[in-house]
């Protein structure tokens, strides 16, 4: 009997597809670690869209990374993310900021005696709040902490409206991805609008509470998704993925006790662009 004809086509360091002997080998100076969500994206997106764009961006800078000789691992994602005000929406699937801290410390002692000297947080989710879990563990680590959303890592000036929520940026984004998984029609798409805040201190930013999202929205959107196209998501991603590999080389061959900069202390091969 011969072997059904498939090819073998693990992606390059995304721990999940990859066999021991290939992690084995070779330096893994950095690891990223993906947060996502499981929760409503107004009409036309999934449930997972957070988890996969976080997923997928980490695949794609591990592979860049790798492709110039630095070992980056993408590790799985963290399919929950903190929804404290959206449990009212069906299968929406909360995990406290204290279990993340309890998983992010569980991962971080894990990765200790690996070689990896930097994890990235590579956040995918808003509600997130991933700076006080840092704060609270780098202390007791000798690996260094970094935090990117990497929605901010690319620039919004292509979209009309890049939106919070399932608007334009995360469905074009998820167009370029995923196409198999956005609603076609698109006169079915919720407008994602959203109310302001009674409140004149929320409105203008220097007071915060949390949304409850079905007072805020009514698809579950926050931010207008229908001039949303695959093209746009592509050159976005792109782009973040190659500002998030150039901080990744950085961060391979940075000294954890000079991370910030005088001219007393020499840079010699720190990478400022992809070659
Ligand atoms: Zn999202």
């Amino acid at each position: 009997m011969s072997e059904p004809i498939v090819p073998y086509a693990p992606r390059p360091g995304v721990v999940q597809e990859q066999t021991w002997p290939a992690m084995r080998e070779g330096a893994w100076p950095v690891a990223l670690l993906p947060f996502g969500a499981t929760e409503p994206h107004n009409t036309h997106l999934p449930y997972g869209t957070d988890t996969l764009l976080g997923a997928e961006v980490a695949a794609r800078v591990a592979a860049a990374c790798i492709a110039q000789g630095t070992g980056v691992a993408a590790l799985p994602a963290i399919p929950f993310g903190v929804n404290t005000t959206q449990l009212d929406l069906r299968f929406t699937i909360n995990v406290m900021p204290s279990t993340q801290l309890a998983i992010l410390r569980d991962v971080v002692r894990s990765l200790e005696p690996h070689g990896v000297k930097a994890l990235v947080l590579l956040n995918a989710h808003g509600g997130n709040e991933l700076r006080a879990l840092v704060r609270e563990l780098q202390p007791s680590t000798p690996i260094v902490l970094a935090i990117v959303n990497w929605w901010q890592a690319g620039d919004h000036e292509a979209f009309e409206q890049a939106g919070d929520h399932a608007g334009e940026l995360e469905t074009a984004a998820l167009m370029h991805v995923a196409p198999h998984l956005v609603v076609p029609d698109r006169a079915t798409w919720g407008d994602g609008h959203a109310r302001p805040s009674v409140f004149d201190g929320v409105r203008a930013g220097w007071a915060w509470l949390p949304r409850r999202w079905t007072q805020v929205t009514d698809d579950t959107g926050v931010g207008d998704p229908r001039a949303a196209s695959a093209e746009d998501g592509a050159v976005f991603v792109e782009q973040a993925v190659e500002r998030i590999a150039v901080f990744c080389e950085q961060l391979a061959v940075a000294n954890p006790s000079a991370m910030w900069w005088d001219e007393r202390i020499a840079r010699i091969d720190f990478p400022e662009t992809r070659k």
